[in-house]
């Protein structure tokens, strides 16, 4: 099976297997695990940033940063494409009692003016507006990447107006490849960060929060009532700093394979349109005649997996574990699909 279904569906290489089984280890909820306190400083350092967090999920470390940056009653705004609303099971809410504010935008990103607008007054009507979380690369908008010049308005607003800023950049190393931006770039602009290990990068489980050290010693709290404090971690994180050393530069790749899928899907009669492709995810929208559910029991009848992603909405994402061989029995298999 060619399996486009996420990028999280990779499998550590023998190299990542090896350096996992050889990592130095200790009880990481004492602090004393070397492997995750060098993975920690290395992605903090990489960022600019004080202090980081290795965490189970990109879900926990979010919201963890929900969390540490607002009070309950608080509103968070975001897209209504986030990640942290549509797919984190209503965490927002449950966790942390907030509200979120949703705005619309072109592939799932955000403008300052939109922020700007978007802050309730000081009213006892509203909830507390306190919190800005953009997504980039952006899941549901077909991976697309922020202009730095749009995320630096976001934050002058947030300046001005006392909110805080959290990227969940779970995608975050699709977005830098994409532009050639450093890590710090992004450090300096955002309150925390979230990037995930375990999908574009290929590391079998693992994200890291990014903050100050204040703000990381609270978010250690909050990872230990959400039962996420882990013990011998270190053998994790080894995957995670093989796959910062090895897997970023490569991603590259799978964006110019996400190119050719779309290339691909253009030419099909039974796909209207292809959004913009910036980076590892590809989204096809069928013509109206056709719906998802159909195209992927014709997709999987030809050895393919993909995902429905809404109404006429099918999503590829590619990855570690497609080359360009799969790319070729992928094309060849999905223009033998008759409408
Ligand atoms: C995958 C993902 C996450 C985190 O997911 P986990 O499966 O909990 O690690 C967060 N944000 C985005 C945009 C994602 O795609």
């Amino acid at each position: 099976m060619i399996d486009l279904r996420s990028d999280t569906i990779t499998k550590p290489t023998p190299e990542m297997l090896q350096a996992m089984m050889s990592a130095e280890v200790g009880d990481d909820v004492f602090g004393d695990d070397p492997t995750v306190n060098a993975l920690q400083e290395k992605v903090s350092s990489l960022f600019g940033m004080e202090a980081a967090l290795y965490c189970p999920s990109g879900t926990m470390t979010n919201q963890i940063a929900m969390r540490i940056h607002t009070r309950p009653q608080d509103e968070v705004i975001c897209h209504k494409y986030s990640h942290v609303y549509l797919y984190e099971g209503g965490g927002m809410m449950y966790n942390s009692m907030l509200s979120p504010k949703l705005l619309e935008g072109d592939r799932g990103m955000i403008s300052g003016e939109q922020v700007a607008e978007s802050i309730n007054p000081d009213d006892i009507h509203f909830p507390k507006s306190s919190l800005v979380v953009l997504e980039n690369t952006m899941n549901k908008g077909g991976g697309a990447v922020y202009e730095l010049e749009d995320i630096q308005e976001i934050r002058k607003v947030c300046d001005e107006k006392h909110l805080k800023l959290h990227l969940d950049g779970a995608r975050f190393f699709n977005a830098i490849v994409k532009t050639g931006e450093n890590p710090a770039d992004y450090g300096q602009l955002f309150d925390t960060i979230s990037i995930c290990f375990s999908k574009g990068l290929g590391a079998p489980v693992g994200s890291v929060l990014l903050g100050t050290n204040d703000q990381i010693k609270e978010a250690k709290r909050v990872r230990k009532v959400f039962g996420g404090g882990m013990r011998q971690a270190g053998y994790l994180a080894a995957a995670c700093i093989y796959a910062l050393d090895n897997n970023v530069k490569r991603l590259a790749d799978d964006h110019n394979r996400a190119i050719e899928i779309g290339k691909c899907l253009e030419e099909l009669s039974f796909i209207d349109e292809v959004m913009p492709v910036d980076t590892n995810i590809v989204i096809g929208k069928l013509i109206n005649e056709k719906s998802e559910k159909w195209l992927l029991e014709e997709l999987e009848k030809s050895g393919i997996l993909a995902v429905g992603f809404g109404k006429g909405l099918v999503r590829f994402v590619t990855h570690l574990d497609f080359n360009d061989k799969d790319l070729d029995q992928f094309t060849t298999a999905i223009r033998m699909i008759k409408d």
